[in-house]
């Protein structure tokens, strides 16, 4: 089942045209490991969006993959393994801690690896 999927079985009241946009943009995000920041809509349907989509990929593991960099600076996409809900996993090749939270995995920073952009 897909998020859209799922959303429009759980949502009460029927999908706009954005939500249904964003849902798909947003899984599509998710699988190819990016962040997506743009949720446009109004605020009550974008709280109920965000509700479905927190439904969604805490009801589900995810498979993780190391979203840190190795010292050459190419990214380390080592797998972590698959989880559900909330984890943090540490990459035993880069260190990195992979943060999972609502099927999103982001990079905890430390300050001991810190580096300028
Ligand atoms: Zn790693």
């Amino acid at each position: 089942m897909t998020l859209l999927e799922f959303a429009e079985k759980t949502s009460p009241v029927p999908l706009t045209a954005w939500q249904r946009d964003f849902l798909t943009m947003y899984e599509q995000a998710v699988r190819d490991g990016t962040k997506l920041i743009c949720m446009p809509g109004r605020i009550d349907r974008r709280m109920m969006t965000k509700d479905i989509v927190n439904q969604y990929y805490s009801s589900k593991p995810i498979e993780v993959y190391c979203q840190g960099t190795k010292k050459i600076g190419i990214p380390c996409r080592r797998y972590l393994g698959k989880v559900e809900g909330k984890a943090e996993l540490l990459c035993p090749i880069c260190k990195t801690v992979n943060v999972v939270e609502n099927g999103k995995v982001t990079v905890k920073e430390r300050e001991d690896t810190k580096h300028g952009n």
